[in-house]
C-alpha cells in the first residue's frame, strides 16, 4: 500500500500526517516549506507491469475518478485520501501533440507539446486544485475548522481555485494584482462566485498579504492556503509528467521544458519523474529546462552561477504575466529539482517570446505567452548546444492561448512592448464585392505559393 506524509523540505526531520485538524504548510521547527513525501519503497515494491496494467485499464474508463488524469494515478497522488472526498471536474488527460515543423524552426525536430491548457479553466492549475480542494473536503470531514480557501494569484491559480471551490460548495477568496491579469482571468473567479480582492501591488505583494493572513491574522485557522507553497497542489501537478511518459509508451523524453514563475510546477514535474522512475515504468533520466521572462528571471540568473547563489528581484512588466514573479516561493524546491536532473534555466526577451508564439501559432498551435517563453528557451538552449539536435523535447504548454487575447491582439497590431511583430497578420478591409474579395484572395494565394509545402506527417515523430 502506498502512503505519504508531510516532511520538512530542508530536511530538519519534521514529519506530520497531511490529514490533521490543524493543517500546516510550513515546518513548525524551522519554517521551511513542507513537501509531500511518498513512500517510494512501496511504489518500487510492486512490479512495473502491475502499475502498467492498472493505469492502462483506467484509460478505458469514461467517467468519475478513474477518468481524471490526476485520480487515475491515485496510488501516487495523495494516497490515503478517501475516494468520497474527491472533487473532480475531468482534469488532465490532455493531448501530447507532435510539433516537428515548429521543432525544426527551433532546432529540435523531435518536439512535442503537452497541451495542459486544454482543461476546464484553461491552465494546468486545475491539476493541482483538484487535489487541494479534495483534501480540504477531507480535512473538514476530519474536523479541521477551515471556512474558506485563499490564494494570491497571477490569474490562473485563482481561476482554478474558484472553479473547484464552487464545485465543492466552498467559499473562495482570491487576491489579485490590480490591472496585471487578463480579462478572462479576472472574469473566471468572479463568475464562480469567489471574493475577488484587487490589490494595488504586484503578485509578490499579494503573496505577502496572503502569508500574513494565514500565518498571523485572527482568521488564520479558518483560512486554508491554496498557493503552490502548499505541497498538495504539487501532488496533482506532477501527473502531467506522468502522462507525458505514459503517452510516449512509458518512455521518458530527454527534456521537459516549462515556463517558471513561482516554480511549484518545476518541483512538481521533477516529483512526477521521480515516482515514475521509482516504479520502474521509465528508465531514462529526463532533464528539466525552465524558461523565464527576462523581466522576471531570478532562477535563470542563478543558473549562471550553477545555482550557487540566488537573489530575488523585483519583477518587471512582461507579456508573460502569469510568470511575472521575482521572489518565487518554491525556489529551493526548484533548485533541488534542477540539481537532481542536471537541468537548467534560460532567460527570454519579450521579442523572443513574441516571435516564438507567432511561429508556434503558424504551425497550428495557439500558445499562451508563458508557453512561448518555454519554446523560446528551447530554441536558445538548442543554439547553445545544451539541448542536442536529436534530443526528444516535450514542452509543457501551461495555459490556453485564448486566455491571453490581449497578448495576441498586441502582437498582431504591432504594439507588443519590446517586440518586433515580424509575423503580424491583420484583417484586410475590402469593399463588399466579389471582385474585391477575389483579388485579395489571389494576392494571398500568390504569397502562399512561394512558401515551400512542408507538412510532415503528424506521426513523423514516431515513438
Ligand atoms: C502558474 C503558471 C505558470 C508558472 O507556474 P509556477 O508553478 O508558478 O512556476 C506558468 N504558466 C501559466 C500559464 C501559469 O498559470
Amino acid at each position: 500500500m502506498t502512503s505519504c506524509a508531510l516532511v520538512c523540505g530542508a530536511g530538519c526531520g519534521e514529519r506530520i500526517p497531511w490529514l490533521s485538524t490543524s493543517p500546516r504548510t510550513t515546518c513548525a521547527r524551522c519554517g521551511e516549506l513542507l513537501d509531500v513525501k511518498q513512500d517510494l519503497t512501496a511504489v518500487a515494491a510492486e512490479r512495473a507491469a502491475t502499475w502498467h496494467t492498472r493505469f492502462e485499464a483506467r484509460l478505458r474508463v469514461g467517467v468519475g475518478a478513474d477518468a481524471s488524469g490526476v485520480w487515475s494515478k491515485r496510488e501516487w497522488v495523495l494516497p490515503g485520501l478517501a475516494e468520497e472526498s474527491i472533487v473532480t471536474l475531468g482534469e488532465g488527460r490532455t493531448p501530447l501533440v507532435p510539433a516537428p515543423r515548429l521543432g525544426a524552426i527551433l532546432g529540435v525536430p523531435d518536439l512535442w507539446i503537452k497541451q495542459c491548457g486544454q482543461s476546464l479553466t484553461g491552465s494546468f492549475k486545475d491539476l493541482g486544485m483538484t487535489v487541494l480542494v479534495s483534501a480540504v473536503v477531507a480535512l473538514r470531514r476530519a474536523g479541521a475548522p477551515i471556512r474558506a480557501v485563499l490564494c494570491a494569484s497571477t490569474g490562473d491559480t485563482s481561476a482554478a481555485l474558484a472553479a473547484y471551490a464552487a464545485a465543492a460548495d466552498l467559499p473562495a477568496i482570491v487576491l489579485l494584482p490590480n490591472a496585471k491579469i487578463t480579462t478572462a482571468q479576472l472574469l473566471q473567479p468572479l463568475a464562480h462566485g469567489a471574493l475577488v480582492l484587487a490589490l494595488q501591488t504586484d503578485f509578490d505583494g499579494c503573496m505577502s498579504v496572503v502569508r500574513e493572513l494565514v500565518e498571523r491574522s485572527p482568521l488564520a485557522s479558518q483560512l486554508y492556503l491554496a498557493n503552490s507553497m502548499n505541497p498538495l497542489r504539487i501532488e496533482g501537478q506532477k501527473t502531467a509528467a506522468l502522462e507525458i511518459c505514459e503517452q510516449l509508451s512509458w518512455t521518458a523524453p530527454d527534456w521537459i521544458a516549462l515556463p517558471g514563475g513561482n516554480l511549484g510546477n518545476t518541483a512538481a514535474t521533477s516529483a512526477g519523474l521521480e515516482i515514475a522512475e521509482a516504479s520502474g515504468l521509465i528508465a531514462r533520466h529526463t532533464r528539466l529546462l525552465v524558461g523565464q521572462a527576462s523581466a522576471a528571471d531570478p532562477l535563470a540568473r542563478a543558473a549562471e552561477s550553477g545555482f550557487e547563489k540566488f537573489e530575488a528581484r523585483e519583477a518587471g512588466a512582461t507579456a508573460a504575466s502569469a510568470i511575472r514573479i521575482g521572489n518565487p516561493v518554491s525556489v529551493r524546491r526548484a533548485i533541488r529539482a534542477l540539481q537532481r536532473c542536471g537541468g537548467t534555466a534560460e532567460s527570454v526577451t519579450e521579442d523572443e517570446l513574441g516571435r516564438a508564439a507567432a511561429e508556434a501559432d503558424r504551425t497550428g498551435l495557439y500558445v499562451c505567452p508563458q508557453t512561448a517563453v518555454a519554446l523560446a528557451a528551447v530554441g536558445k538552449a538548442a543554439r547553445r548546444g545544451v539541448v542536442g539536435a536529436k534530443d526528444r523535447v516535450v514542452v509543457l504548454a501551461t495555459a490556453h492561448g485564448l486566455k491571453f487575447s490581449e497578448f495576441k491582439a498586441a502582437y498582431h497590431e504591432g504594439r507588443l512592448a519590446g517586440a518586433a511583430s515580424r509575423r503580424a497578420n491583420a484583417p484586410i478591409e475590402v469593399t463588399a464585392t466579389v471582385d474585391a474579395a477575389q483579388s485579395a484572395i489571389a494576392r494571398y494565394l500568390e504569397a502562399s505559393d512561394t512558401r515551400r509545402l512542408s507538412i510532415p506527417s503528424p506521426l513523423s515523430n514516431s515513438l
